[in-house]
């Protein structure tokens, strides 16, 4: 690993507001951790309805020379940005570590996922590019072209403080939109850190704008009128809010929420690979990915095999701050999440479910005061249990036991949750079946976490997905366009006199 100083800055974070940082009003903080510490590195001001306003004004007066630019000039925009993001991906790493808690090598992974979307933003020309039908009828043609909607909004995760904002505005961006992010207010460095590089690639002031805050600047957003779609990322609860409120306020809205994946181990799985898989899945960012793995699935004799190799390799992860490059696993992001974790942990056990390693209490030796918790690893739990039912967003992983394929099949199908899900196995048809029937959005065949790729597109379904359309991708486009069709003829094919039946092809 190349050494990358931390991220130590003391600066208050403010929003950034066309074209320039703007420090607040300074009548409201909240405090900023570095969760390794335990320890406040810094405060973000909080916005409210005034802040939204000047923000969205700021992408209103942005949006008709931006959407009337032609795209392949978009398009250079958002290259010139691609070449910065891939210049200071380091440092932008090192900042999500220092806010976020996550292991340096994760932080670089996460960057580099949201790298993908931007180059494919930087594809906009022929993602825009309508269809065209020549002679519909005798001189006349029909097309279609896709617009965009003006200023829309996104409201991001702590999880992902870089990608998640990169599913979203460099597709509404380069599609002709103006954007205003308001990122979580946990780790909200890396929102301003990008902003200033979009400024740098030489993207108009208004384009790109954020406000910084809670609950009040993302009901502003969803109340503005200014304001045509509002994609979120977070929990399921928020999600679903944001969804009914931005719906009845006319918006069109992609809200993705909570979830809880299965990893499925059939008797047949190759049991070293499905251990690392299940390790890596279960306890990589300390479990707070919305792709992380929280159930393992142990179908007939597997479970007895493979619970006992999980467990030593549970007890063994290296723990402790992210920017030392053999720390396998950081800290929870704040004290408060740290909390709720090690509360479902005390939940789990007097439910009944068989505690195999307890992460509870872990001390980080130098680190006394951060946010650290071990793996936790529980054996025979059953879907009644809280700790199946509900998202816990930190490293446990409930092993529950089923007999067979179809009961594995069923279990999972019958969860509130669909965002990711895997399957380990050497039987095609079995791989196969699985991905047909299981009611999940994204699918891992011998992959633990199938995040799709820049260009196929992002979303769970049932409650981990309100709205129609996936993030990024083609859906990413539709999303933040609307589709216009003209037909047209001239003079030479109009023939005289009023036509009263419904035009067919002639
Ligand atoms: P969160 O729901 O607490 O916060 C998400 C965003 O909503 C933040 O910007 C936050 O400021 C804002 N918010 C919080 N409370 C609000 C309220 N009462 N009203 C309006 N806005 C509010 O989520 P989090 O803790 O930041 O992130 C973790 C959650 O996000 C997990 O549930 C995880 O599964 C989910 N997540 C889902 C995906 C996905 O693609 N489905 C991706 C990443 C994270």
């Amino acid at each position: 690993m190349t050494s990358v100083p931390a991220f130590t800055s003391t600066d208050d974070v403010g929003h950034y507001i066309n074209g320039k940082r703007v420090a607040g009003h300074g009548e409201r903080f909240q405090e900023v951790f570095n969760p390794a510490a335990g320890q406040v590195a810094r405060r973000v001001v909080l916005g409210g309805p005034d802040e939204v306003q000047q923000a969205v004004a700021a992408a209103h007066a942005a949006f008709p020379a931006w959407s009337n630019m032609p795209p392949i000039r978009r398009a250079r925009v958002m290259q010139r940005f691609l070449q910065l993001m891939n210049v200071h991906c380091d440092t932008l790493a090192a900042i999500i570590t220092a806010e976020h808690g996550k292991v340096f090598s994760d932080a670089q992974g996460e960057v580099a996922r949201g790298i993908d979307i931007i180059e494919f933003a930087c594809g906009i020309p022929q993602l825009l590019k309508g269809d065209f039908t020549d002679q519909v009828s005798t001189g006349i043609d029909n097309w279609t072209m896709r617009q965009p909607l003006g200023v829309v909004a996104g409201i991001t995760p702590f999880n992902f403080p870089c990608m998640v904002p990169c599913w979203m505005f460099p597709v509404a961006i380069a599609a002709g939109n103006t954007f205003v992010l308001k990122p979580s207010e946990r780790d909200p460095s890396a929102s301003l850190f990008m902003a200033d590089l979009l400024t740098q690639a030489g993207l108009p002031a208004g384009v790109f704008n954020v406000v910084q805050g809670g609950k009040p600047v993302v009901d502003a957003l969803l109340d503005h009128p200014d304001v045509h779609a509002v994609s979120f990322v977070g929990s399921t609860p928020i999600a679903a809010y944001v969804q009914q409120r931005g719906v009845q306020q006319g918006k069109r809205v992609q809200a993705l929420g909570g979830a809880k994946n299965h990893l499925v181990v059939m008797p047949d799985a190759d049991l070293e690979k499905s251990v690392d898989a299940l390790i890596g899945a279960a306890y990589g960012s300390a479990g707070e990915r919305c792709m992380a793995i929280s159930v393992a699935v142990l179908v007939g004799d597997v479970a007895d095999k493979i619970v006992p190799m999980v467990a030593e390799r549970a007890r063994t992860l290296v723990i402790g701050d992210g920017m030392s490059p053999e720390v396998e696993m950081g800290p929870i992001v704040s004290g408060e999440a740290l909390k709720r974790i090690e509360g479902y942990i005390d939940q789990g056990v007097k439910e009944g479910a068989q505690l195999v390693v307890d992460g509870r209490g872990l001390r980080v030796s130098g680190r006394e005061c951060g946010f650290f918790t071990g793996g936790t690893l529980f054996d025979h739990v059953t879907p009644n249990m809280r700790i199946y039912k509900e998202e816990i967003f930190g490293p446990v992983l409930a092993c529950v036991r089923v007999k067979d394929f179809a009961e594995a099949v069923e279990l999972i199908n019958a969860h509130e949750f669909g965002n990711g899900v895997s399957c380990y196995t050497s039987d095609g048809g079995i791989a196969r079946e699985f991905a047909r029937r299981i009611q999940v959005g994204m699918v891992g065949i011998n992959v633990p976490i199938p995040v799709p790729m820049a260009w196929h597109g992002f979303g769970g379904w049932k409650k981990s997905l309100f709205g129609d359309m996936h993030a990024y991708g083609e859906e990413g486009v539709r999303f933040y366009t609307k589709q216009k069709s003209i037909m047209q003829r001239w003079s030479s094919s109009i023939g005289k006199g009023a036509e009263f039946a419904m035009p067919t092809a002639k």
